[in-house]
């Protein structure tokens, strides 16, 4: 294979992230990075970086420099995305080859990585309810990519393609045909970060794996030899363990009385149910629990405050995680190994202990000198019977491959 440069853009409601990558028959190099956040927060500022690891003339490789650092007001995607153009061009970053999009669901006909047309598009846009607020912004994206670089091939990478051979049981969801002919079913979320800590476990991937992958979305899966055969979140990424804005799991009658209460005011059914999409994936969560903030940071700052609503949130997202972890170990029958990932999984310790509090029965042992490292590191004791590992996921390098073999 040449050397190619592959662009990775992978965006949120509120966000555009994005990396390039040099790609050869051997090798993956990061050389670009960035990250626009805070898109639609009304007159409040997000904010822009981009990183450079190209070694400046005698420095290192691997020391990073920062080209850019603002704090832009960003009231819409549009803006956000020629913002990130304008950057993409105005630094003279490399030309793309190949351009690799992360999406969340393409639907049920769009199970497979690929290359994308505007066929494909319009397929995946029959489904935007299956991700409501990831979906119609990395379509846009999509198209956008496809003005800026005319002739550039992109392709589509899905988180569910990971969760792609779960079993009937887990798949399939207890309501009636109808709507599961329309293609209603558990696909999961967080796949691409799940795919890249089964990579990063090569050779040795355990038979029985526990992966939490907790960031602002959280979610849980279980893995049998390397393959997802449960995983928390299910049509949407609404549902599963509570994230950072959404309720997680939730007695649908919750969600009914919300609705009739919404519909008292509401001018018809359409607003009044994007209302309630809005309270369940935006308002809800951490941040609703808590009355505060949907950030591990602030919500710990004010622990230590002594705020009980804090308290309570972090409380009931380290309860609702446990339970879980119980039932997965259920499902593999035994555990070996339980992973921790993503921002809070990564760097926020004291969460992991919490979580690992009481599950020594199962014959997980933190370490408690162990679990003061961030990053990657092993944080179980010497003798535990599961290892409790902790791994940054590496989503971008992931898509590189995926696009590295469409290309080929
Ligand atoms: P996403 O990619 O879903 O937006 P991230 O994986 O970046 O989210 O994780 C964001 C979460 O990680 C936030 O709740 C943030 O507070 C938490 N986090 C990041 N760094 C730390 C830290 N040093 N200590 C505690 N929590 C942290």
């Amino acid at each position: 294979m040449p050397t190619r440069n592959i662009l990775v853009l992978n965006s949120g409601s509120s966000s555009i992230k994005f990396s390039i990558y040099q790609a050869t028959e051997t090798e993956r190099t990061k050389l670009f990075e960035g990250a626009l956040d805070g898109i639609g927060s009304g007159s409040a500022a997000g904010k822009f970086w981009i990183k450079s690891w190209v070694p400046e003339k005698g420095g290192q490789p691997g020391d990073a420099t920062k080209l850019v650092d603002e704090t832009p007001t960003v009231p819409d995607l549009a803006t956000g995305f020629s913002l990130v153009a304008g950057a993409l061009e105005k630094r003279s970053l490399p030309h793309p080859d190949a351009i690799g999009h992360r999406m969340v669901c393409g639907g049920p006909t769009v199970t497979e990585n690929q290359f994308i047309t505007p066929e494909l598009i319009d397929e995946m846009e029959r489904y935007t309810a299956f991700a409501p607020l990831h979906t119609p912004a990395a379509i846009y994206i999509m198209c956008e990519a496809a003005k800026l670089f005319p002739g550039v091939p992109n392709f589509v990478c899905l988180d569910s393609y990971f969760h792609r051979y779960l079993p009937e049981v887990t798949r399939h969801l207890p309501i009636p045909a109808e709507y599961s002919a329309m293609g209603v079913r558990r696909f999961g979320a967080h796949g691409i970060s799940y795919e890249s800590i089964v990579q990063a476990l090569q050779p040795n991937v355990p038979a029985r794996l526990i992966v939490a992958h907790l960031g602002n979305g959280a979610s849980i899966s279980a893995i049998r030899d390397g393959i997802g055969i449960d995983t928390s979140m299910g049509l949407t990424p609404t549902g599963g363990i509570i994230s950072g804005t959404r309720t997680g799991d939730i007695d649908p009658g919750v969600l009914l009385f919300i609705l009739r209460k919404l519909a008292d005011t509401a001018p018809d059914t359409n607003t009044a149910a994007d209302q309630l999409e809005k309270i369940a994936s935006k308002k809800s969560g951490l941040l609703g629990l808590s009355q505060l903030d949907n950030d591990m940071r602030a919500l710990r700052q004010a622990i230590g405050e002594d705020n009980a609503h804090a308290r309570l949130a972090v409380d009931e997202f380290v309860y609702v995680l446990r339970k879980f972890i119980g039932g997965y170990i259920a499902v593999l029958g035994g555990l070996d190994m339980l992973v921790f990932t993503g921002g809070i999984g990564e760097n926020d310790t004291a969460t992991r202990a919490e979580v690992c509090a009481g599950l020594e029965c199962f014959g997980l042992i933190l370490d408690l000198e162990r679990n003061k490292q961030r990053g990657e590191a092993t944080i179980s004791t010497q003798g535990s019977p599961v290892t409790i590992r902790v791994i940054p996921p590496a989503e971008d390098l992931i898509i590189v491959e995926h696009v590295c073999r469409l290309l080929q």
